[in-house]
């Protein structure tokens, strides 16, 4: 037997770890039943070789919750450890074994998948237990050791009876950290981190109902028997060559990893490279709401199938966390700071392949179906357009397949929609005029007056979409956006047959002043213009400007200052060649005049939807006397 101290600096590192190196003291199990998987990987890989002459067999690691005796087992079927090893790879605790084997072992073990160190590694067992042993037997010809430490530097290593070859782990659970003895908690715990491991794990039994026996009764039971309860999938399809997976796995998949979404995904994209990093995964397209707030933190991180978080911020851009699915990689480092992260090359690296493969597989189901993709757009527009605005080159893929909906849903691409309407719908200035309702029913009567005259109205109603076009109208020549609401049509777009006003100067100068008697109201300003006589009398417009800082500013971002304390500015244009506003001219008594006035008004600010609380109770009244 032998007795000795813990090679550290610190004496009293153990509290230490305890209270400071792991806010959540729930990793130690990820950290135990990675070196388990390790511990069973080297062996499989010195089988494999020849340098061990074992027989590796169906090894799998099992965890045994002992509640009365408060304490937890960890076992597993591995290499296992002797008497030097230990004292090696225990009492060095700065010493990781994984980066010595992987060392030693560099051109045939770079795949084998061994974990290593993800921090502090076993000693994060103190972070819950106030004595841990290890008893070890190693595949080689040589006895097996029991390791004691009670959470002090002092551990004590004498030899054990241990037949088989491996390792079992027991801690003894801190009066503290009980929770880790109930079976709830430890499945979840399993679930959470370690349900893609590449070696089965075994957590208590499970009932399993056989096939009745040939012959037996309708009313007999089906027989049962107990077996393992394997919590983990050993082989994820992330961890398959795409061409081994059909359309029904991928999606068979996304339901073992978000066992509570009832919605399939939309399309999906297999993540595999291994130079100049080493990455894996699968990334999903789910159907997506206009809210962009519910829907983060749903892609899992892993590093070679152990779950590290499902908090990819830094790795994955921004725009792409809506996405759901798994990354693996053991080249993005953990347990840093998110900015330390973002600076990281090679997280940069992962970062732009992934926004390339992800413009990729759109590009490619746009011209491989475009009916489809046209089909889908609503559900994904959202991710495509915050990319466009926040990734530069993702924007030089997305602006060939980036779509523009008519409020009569026919999609057309940027460059179809500019040849579109470049014939017609055109400011003096030469710009082209794309015109857009953002809601179909209160823009109604402006969409409608837009399409009499024979102009494409788009459907933009996303809530970034004021930031988008922004960013079109910088980053394309001559173009602007306006909502059909912002201003007569007939004042945004260049037209051969310009209207001559029916009114004589002296006629408008009286009309204004009557108009302006009126209308007290300051959020107005009075607009007379000479329009068709078919065009609605009263229109309020809102000018595109204004509004859209506004929106923008809402939405965040765009750096606007002191524009949330804008009042609303409107236009009330009048057609000076409608009959009404003659007849509103012409009244004799200004009892009359006021009253046509009043109810012109409220005509144009009930289909802007402007028309609400007393102002709309006065106009019903009004109404109803008029009709009567
Ligand atoms: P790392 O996993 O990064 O090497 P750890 O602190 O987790 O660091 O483990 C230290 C070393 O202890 C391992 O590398 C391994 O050599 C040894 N070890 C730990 N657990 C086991 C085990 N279950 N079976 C065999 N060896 C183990
Ligand atoms: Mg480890």
């Amino acid at each position: 037997m032998a007795t000795g101290k813990i090679n550290v600096s610190v004496d009293n590192i153990f509290p230490l770890i305890k209270k400071f190196l792991y806010s959540d003291h729930e990793i130690f199990l990820r950290e135990l039943i990675s070196n388990a998987t390790d511990a069973t990987l080297k062996l499989k890989h010195l089988t494999a070789i020849g340098e061990a002459k074992v027989e590796y067999g169906n090894p799998i690691i099992e965890i045994k919750a002992d509640k009365e005796g408060k304490k937890l087992h960890i076992i597993d079927q591995g290499l296992g450890m002797t008497e030097e090893e230990v004292k090696k790879y225990i009492n060095e605790v700065a010493f990781s074994g994984a980066e010595e084997f992987l060392d030693k072992y560099k051109d045939s073990g770079k795949d084998t998948g061994i974990i290593g160190h993800f921090g502090l590694g076993f000693y994060s067992a103190f972070m819950v237990a106030d004595k841990v042993e290890i008893i070890t037997k190693s595949f080689k010809d040589a006895p097996a050791m029991h390791w004691t430490c009670d959470g002090s530097p002092n551990f004590e290593l004498k030899e054990a009876k241990k037949g088989d070859r491996g390792t079992e782990i027991i801690l003894h659970i801190a009066d503290d950290s009980t929770e880790f003895l109930e079976d709830n908690r430890i499945s979840e715990l399993l679930v959470k981190y370690n349900k893609f491991m590449p070696i089965p794990i075994k957590f208590g039994t499970k009932t399993e109902t056989l096939p009745k026996p040939e012959g037996a009764k309708e009313e007999d039971p089906a027989p049962t028997k107990e077996v393992d309860n394997i919590i983990n999938n050993p082989v994820p399809a992330w961890t398959k060559q795409p061409a081994d997976l059909k359309d029904e796995d991928y999606k068979g998949f996304y339901r073992e990893l978000y066992p509570t979404q009832f919605e399939e995904p939309l399309f999906n994209i297999h993540l595999n490279v291994d130079y100049p990093f080493n990455l894996t995964g699968i990334l999903y397209f789910p159907k997506l709401s206009n809210d962009l707030n519910v829907q983060k933190d749903r892609i899992q991180l892993y590093q070679n199938q152990v779950f590290v978080t499902d908090n990819v911020e830094g790795i994955v851009p921004e725009f792409l966390t809506m996405l759901r699915g798994v990354i693996d990689s053991p080249d993005i480092p953990l347990n840093v700071s998110r900015s330390y992260l973002q600076a990281d090359g090679a997280v940069k690296k992962i970062s732009s392949y992934i926004t390339r493969k992800v413009a990729d597989k759109l590009a490619s189901l746009f011209k491989n179906n475009r009916e489809d993709f046209e089909a889908k757009w609503n559900d994904i527009k959202i991710v495509i357009e915050y990319g466009m605005l926040s990734e530069d080159k993702f924007f030089e893929k997305a602006d060939k397949f980036a779509l523009y909906p008519t409020i009569d849903n026919t999609y057309f691409t940027f460059e179809e929609l500019q040849e579109k309407i470049k014939d017609n719908q055109t400011d003096k200035d030469d710009k082209l005029v794309i015109l857009y309702a953002s809601n179909k029913e209160e823009q109604h009567s402006y969409i409608e007056a837009a399409k009499a005259k024979g102009y494409e109205v788009l459907l933009m109603d996303s809530p970034i979409i004021a930031h988008l076009m922004q960013k079109l109208e910088t980053s394309k020549e001559k173009i602007s956006f306006v909502r059909v609401d912002a201003d007569h049509i007939d004042n945004l777009i260049k037209k051969d047959d310009t209207q001559i006003s029916k009114l004589s100067d002296e006629e408008k100068e009286s009309l204004k002043t009557n108009l302006e008697e009126v209308i007290s109201d300051k959020g107005y300003t009075v607009q007379l213009e000479a329009m068709d006589s078919e065009s609605s009398p009263f229109i309020i417009t809102e000018p595109e400007f204004m509004r859209r800082m506004k929106e923008m500013q809402s939405t965040g971002g765009g750096g606007m200052f002191g524009m949330g304390n804008m009042p609303e500015m409107y236009n009330l244009i009048v057609n000076t060649n409608h009959e009404l506003v003659s007849e509103i001219l012409n009244t004799k008594t200004a009892k009359k005049r006021e009253r046509l006035i009043h109810q012109s008004l409220d005509l144009a600010k009930l289909s802007k939807g402007l028309l609400k609380g007393a102002e709309l109770t006065e106009f019903i009244k009004r109404s109803y006397d008029m009709v009567k």
